[in-house]
């Protein structure tokens, strides 16, 4: 263990880094301001998806706020113990505080009770500290009628109504997450319209269920403003439209925390993001970037891959790069919508099933017969499965074989000769296929 690896950031990244180079033989400290889970399990990924599995199951037990936050306090704990068992039992040291670089190989490290400072040397440095969300002056939460994500562990009551800023995949979870509960939500989505980072029919085919359901979309409104009044707040827009509730709910982006990493004294550029190549190396070699440091797309599963190729590339074991494209993109809404890979491009072919094509469906409720589909792209000249997008319950977990296809470089034959589990989700990718070869 002559190695030394130092991993900045106790979130599902710096864990994952953490984890995978001590399983490689290293020796490994990681540095945490907060307690073990990072954002994602204290104030983000966690909360909202407590939130959503309550909703859920709402026409059979009513969500009652309170006990849903007690629910997300107690999954929270455990995820965090559990994670703190996993390094223990790898031998990595946890040091509780917060980082900085004094050098390209050494941390300043200040306690956040005491404020007293050590340095910690390694090897090898990973940054893993995730993001902040990001508010123009004028958009700012408060707490109270003002919320961002991170309030959603808070939530002790639903108000009547809401307004909900911002159509990325958080907007869309909300404003499914409100309107399933009962909130009369009002939804206010930029010129890029609802998922611009997916394929079209997407951000479309979810716009449209969710208006069915009641929920006031405006499609093309940047809110530029917020005025408060005594019950109520009103999102005012560039064009000079203003929407009232009694609450309102901004989703507008993120960005990577680095502002306090004092980069320049590592030789890295202090400009506010970093470039990676695909070992998640920085410009400086024996520095990496993962998970939402690195820079978006800001999810999760993608921090967890990016944080493994990194540490074991540190490590000096053998690892693949990163590749964007086997990263699944999911908003866990009803329906659920998931992308894989490229949908569209030079030489790629497509084709659709519905999700009834597979008995599972049939199983569930009439409307998901009516509106789930499934698509693989693949090229055309090479056969190699390329891409995937799923609406539907529980797509993210269909769209699961496609991204090890694309992994492995499978064609679209394999993915045909294989039959998963029947009647399950995970049938559609084989029978998309078998529909592709005819
Ligand atoms: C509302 C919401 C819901 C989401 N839901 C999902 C989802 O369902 N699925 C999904 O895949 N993704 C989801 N995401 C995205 C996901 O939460 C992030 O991609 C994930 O948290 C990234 O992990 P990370 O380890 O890079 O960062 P983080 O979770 O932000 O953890 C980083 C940690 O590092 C700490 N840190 C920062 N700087 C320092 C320092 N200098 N010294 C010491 N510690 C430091 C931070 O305090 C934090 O604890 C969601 C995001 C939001 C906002």
């Amino acid at each position: 263990l002559t190695h030394h690896i130092a991993v900045i950031g106790g979130g599902p990244a710096g864990i994952e880094a953490a984890l995978a180079a001590a399983r490689a033989g290293v020796r490994v400290t990681l540095v945490a301001e907060e307690a073990l889970g990072g954002r994602a399990n204290w104030h983000s990924l966690l909360p909202s998806k407590v939130w959503l599995a309550a909703a859920a199951q709402h026409q059979l037990v009513p969500v009652d706020p309170p006990a849903v936050l007690e629910r997300i306090r107690r999954t929270a704990v455990r995820w965090n113990t559990q994670q703190a068992e996993a390094l223990q039992a790898l031998r990595v040291t946890v040091l509780e505080g917060r980082a900085a670089f004094a050098s390209a190989h050494a941390l300043t490290v200040t306690g956040s009770d005491t404020q007293e400072s050590q340095l910690l040397e390694a090897d090898t440095i990973i940054i893993a500290g995730g993001s902040v969300p990001r508010f123009p002056p004028e958009l700012r939460p408060d707490g109270k009628r003002v919320i961002a994500p991170r309030f959603a562990g808070k939530l002790t009551t639903l108000p009547t109504d809401a307004v909900v800023v911002g159509g990325g995949a958080t907007g869309c979870e909300f404003v499914y997450l409100f309107n399933r509960l009962g909130v009369q939500v009002t939804w206010v989505v930029g010129p890029e319209g609802v998922l611009p980072g997916m394929a079209p029919a997407a951000g479309q085919s979810l716009a449209a269920t969710l208006a069915g359901r009641g929920v006031d979309l405006r499609m093309g409104q940047v809110a530029t403003g917020i005025e408060r009044a005594e019950d109520a707040v009103s999102v005012v827009t560039a064009g000079g439209e203003q929407y009232r509730a009694a609450l309102a709910f901004l989703a507008i982006g993120r960005r990577p925390d680095l502002s306090r990493l004092a980069l320049a004294a590592a030789g890295l550029p202090d400009t506010g993001r970093l470039s990676v190549d695909e070992y998640l190396r920085t410009s400086v070699p024996t520095i990496y970037a993962v998970g939402d440091a690195a820079g978006a797309p800001m999810i999760a599963n993608r921090a967890l891959a990016q944080a493994r190729i990194a540490a074991r590339h540190a490590s000096g074991a053998t690892v693949a790069p990163f590749r964007e494209d086997t990263v699944i993109h999911a908003v866990y809404s009803d329906p659920e919508v998931a992308q894989v890979g490229q949908l569209i491009g030079p030489g790629l072919r497509n084709v659709r099933i519905p999700f009834a094509t597979g008995l599972k469906a049939h199983l569930a409720d009439e409307a998901e017969l009516a509106t789930g589909f499934f698509e693989l792209a693949y090229d055309g000249a090479t056969m190699r499965v390329a891409g995937g997008l799923a609406y539907g319950a529980h797509a993210a977990d269909a769209l699961a074989p496609v991204a090890f296809a694309i992994q492995m470089g499978a064609c679209v034959d394999d993915l045909a000769a294989s039959y998963a589990a029947y009647p399950t989700i995970s049938e559609l990718a084989g029978l998309a296929a078998r529909k592709a070869i005819g």
